[in-house]
């Protein structure tokens, strides 16, 4: 049951206001514009009403208190909502329930249910177990009483329906029309998808196919390329080996050669001494002449001074004979003259006397000795002379001696030196031949280097290759073990015509393996798997969609069925009742709902449009084609889908129909229909605003006796400003508004109320 409502900056209520409905029937009253209809659609707000039209707005802003003179604006408009819930009224565990609705100046909306921020879907389905649906079929604005009539007939219906209580299964329906479009949508998503797919899948089963029998391939050539590069290792050492074996003593003996011939060189590079030596004996050859000339030049020199001794000696005898004669010595008579002349000038004979004698001794010596010592002297420096020159002769004797033993030692020498030249020629035209055949053998053995370092080059850059090609499978194939590895080839051309055969088959490979689309392989195998996996979780999704849209068409059917049941059942009681109250309004007369068919609508098969243009069906492939409702006569959904119709006929008059109705006399059919529906279905509460405006006081009391009754089912609220409908209340507010524009709330007695509302 409703306990309270408080509101809170909601249009003209500025400030917080509380009202308490203790009592079955709460009257509300107040002079026009004094803000009363502003609590109905307090009402309408905090249960959630979308439309802002109809609580009299354009936007959420208009909602708000907008302020006044004395009052400045409110950012925010707060209404809450006070269930008591201790009849379990609501399915929710609380003994109050506390619905809260707020608005902000930017349109935004805020909902909580008992004090936590919810989803207006959850205020919509929690109201709507508690039969206050949305549509507000228990909240009357306003002249609005007569909407049930003015509405068409399938407005109309879905008022009657909303009133049954029927609107949540409506409500499950479309959910589920929805629900099933939507699923229908995704199965044909899912069907495109894999039809999308299919062409992809198949394209890359073909490319696994090939990447398999490229893996085959790609195994073939690693187990034969790992060969050949064993095979090659083994042939390129074994060859490099034996050609070492066999270089290493031939440079061995062509060092010992050269040695040897370097030695025979020397020795013939020495015998090149012996024109040096010829020359040498040449030299001495004439060096013996010349000493020998020499020595015969001294001896006739020594000789002639021989003969000048001799001759010599010879005077010297004939003078000292002479000088043996000398007393028959005859003197010049002219010297003797001249001594005769001197010595008479002298008076002194001592003087005469030293005059003579040194006169003879004058003639004496002048004559002999003089010649003599002369003579002597001569030959003592020829004796001199020819001693020397026998000196000389005796070296030159000497040298010659010295020469002619030289002589003949280079002249041994020579011959000596001339044999063993001969011998190194010999040998050295032996060696140069020796060495000639080793070279030979060295150079072939060079060429053989040669080819297996290309061998090797070859092999190296096919590892590498190998490696770019086959990646790590190419790895350690010098550990493989191979048989007959060690089968020597007979020769190198043979080996070389195997070789290239082998390399001709690895092109092969190499190239069919490249055709094949060698390095993709992992991703293509990874990207099929993956897709057929994605294929296999879009087929399961498939079923899923399937079964799910079977089960929605089972639910929707279920759901239909049930419509149809409870809403015939809902009219069939909506009648007896409505025609109860029609009778008591009007004291007698006919009023009933009548249910119209779709004139368009046959069967729910061929239902796209109906005649209010509502979208019903829209895609005639879609699943709900394949609903099978064989238990449905023809038309018989028509009456789900169709609409309601009034008929009226008043007592004692033969008008019949709506149109025909006075403005009193609608007020009371419609006020007749409401509580009929109400009573079938009531809701908690029922707010009536002026709903009793065109009454007049008869029916007024009748009006009285009919909410009497209503609120046994439902809690009234009304706002009014009829006496009678006031007298009724167990509770009554009074509404003012003051100079600042702010409403106000007063709890008050029946009688200030009468006067209030004038
Ligand atoms: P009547 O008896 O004539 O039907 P009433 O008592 O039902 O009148 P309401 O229609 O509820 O009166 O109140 C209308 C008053 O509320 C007007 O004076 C209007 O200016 C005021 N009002 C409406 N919205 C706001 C708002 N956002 N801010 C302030 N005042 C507002």
């Amino acid at each position: 049951m409703l306990k309270s409502l408080e509101i809170a900056g909601f249009k003209s209520f500025a400030k917080k206001t509380e009202l308490h409905f203790k009592s079955r029937v709460t009257a509300i009253v107040g002079p026009n514009g004094s803000g009363k209809s502003n609590v109905a659609e307090a009402f309408r707000f905090a249960l959630g009403e979308q439309s802002i039209k109809s609580m009299r707005g354009k936007r959420g802003e208009d909602l708000i208190w907008n302020g006044s003179t004395e009052i400045g604006r409110s950012n925010r408009a707060n209404v809450k909502l006070v269930f008591d819930n201790s009849k379990n009224l609501f399915s929710l565990d609380f003994e109050e329930i506390v619905i809260e609705r707020v608005v902000n100046r930017d349109g935004g909306n805020e909902y909580y249910l008992n004090g936590s921020l919810v989803r207006l879907k959850d205020i919509f389905e929690l109201l709507s177990q508690a039969h206050i649906g949305a549509s507000g079929h228990h909240i009357i604005s306003q002249g609005e009483a007569d909407r049930i009539l003015s509405a068409n007939i399938k407005e109309r219906k879905e008022m009657i329906e909303d009133a049954l209580g029927l609107k949540i299964y409506q409500y499950k329906r479309e959910e589920s029309e929805r629900k099933l479009l939507k699923t229908e949508e995704n199965i044909k998503q899912v069907e495109s998808l894999r039809r999308e797919i299919a062409p992809h899948i198949k394209f890359l089963k073909k490319q696994a196919e090939k990447v398999e029998k490229a893996e085959e391939l790609r195994v073939k050539l690693s187990k034969f390329y790992r060969e050949y590069l064993k095979r090659e290792q083994v042939y390129i050492e074994s060859q490099n080996n034996s050609i070492k074996k066999e270089k290493e003593p031939i440079v061995g003996q062509l060092k010992d050669l050269n040695k040897k011939m370097e030695e025979a060189k020397e020795i013939l590079i020495a015998s090149e001494s012996k024109d040096q030596k010829s020359e040498e004996l040449l030299n001495t050859e004439n060096e013996i002449k010349k000493e020998r000339e020499n020595k015969d030049n001294l001896y006739r020199e020594v000789g002639k001074i021989e003969g000048e001794i001799n001759v010599n000696k010879r005077n010297i005898e004939k003078i000292e004979t002479d000088q043996r004669s000398e007393e028959n010595k005859t003197i010049p008579l002219k010297e003797v003259e001249e001594l005769e002349k001197e010595v008479s000038t002298y008076l002194e004979i001592t003087k005469i006397i030293e005059k003579i004698r040194n006169f003879i001794i004058s003639h004496r010596s002048k004559l002999d000795n003089k010649h003599l010592d002369r003579l002597n002297e001569e030959n003592d420096s020829l004796i001199k002379i020819k001693v020397e020159l026998e000196d000389k002769i005796m070296k030159v004797e000497e040298s010659l001696s010295e020469l002619s033993s030289k002589y003949q030692k280079i002249k041994e020498s020579i011959e000596k030196e001339k044999d063993s030249s001969r011998e190194a020629e010999k040998t050295m035209f032996k060696i140069s031949g020796e060495q000639s055949n080793l070279r030979n053998r060295l150079n072939i053995l060079e060429m053989e280097t040669r080819r297996v370092s290309s061998l090797e080059e070859d092999w190296k850059r096919e590892i590498k290759e190998g490696g770019v090609l086959l990646g790590t499978a190419i790895l350690g194939f010098e550990n493989d073990e191979i048989p007959n590895l060690e089968e020597v080839p007979a020769s190198a051309e043979s080996y070389g015509v195997a070789r290239e055969e082998k390399r001709r088959e690895l092109e092969k490979m190499k190239i069919r393996l490249e055709e094949l689309g060698g390095g993709e392989g992992v991703e293509v195998m990874k990207e099929y798997k993956d897709s057929i996996e994605r294929d296999e979780f879009l087929l399961k999704e498939l079923e899923d969609l399937k079964n799910s849209a079977k089960s929605l068409e089972q639910l929707i059917k279920e759901l239909l069925l049930k419509l149809d049941v409870e809403f015939k059942q809902g009219i069939e009681k909506i009648n007896k009742s409505f025609h109860e109250f029609f009778s008591l309004m009007f004291g007698g007369g006919e009023a009933k709902l009548e249910i119209v068919k779709s004139k368009k609508v046959r069967k729910y098969e061929n239902l796209e449009m109906d005649e209010d243009g509502e979208s019903i069906r829209t895609n005639k492939s879609s699943m709900l084609d394949a609903l099978d409702l064989p238990s449905f006569e023809d038309g018989d959904f028509g009456e789900a889908m169709g609409g309601i119709d009034i008929s009226v006929s008043l007592p004692r008059k033969r008008t019949k129909g709506l149109e025909m109705l006075s403005g009193g006399e609608r007020a009371l059919t419609s006020i007749a229909l409401l509580f009929a529906v109400s009573a079938v279905n009531p809701p908690p509460f029922i707010i009536l605003d002026e709903t009793d405006a065109a009454l007049d006081e008869a029916n007024s009391k009748k009006y009285g006796d009919m909410i009497e009754s209503l609120s046994k089912v439902s809690q009234l609220i009304l706002i009014t400003h009829n006496r009678e409908t006031m007298s009724r209340a167990g509770v009554i507010y009074g509404v003012t508004m003051g100079r600042d524009g702010v409403s106000r709330l007063l709890s008050i007695a029946f009688d200030e109320a009468v006067a209030v509302a004038k």
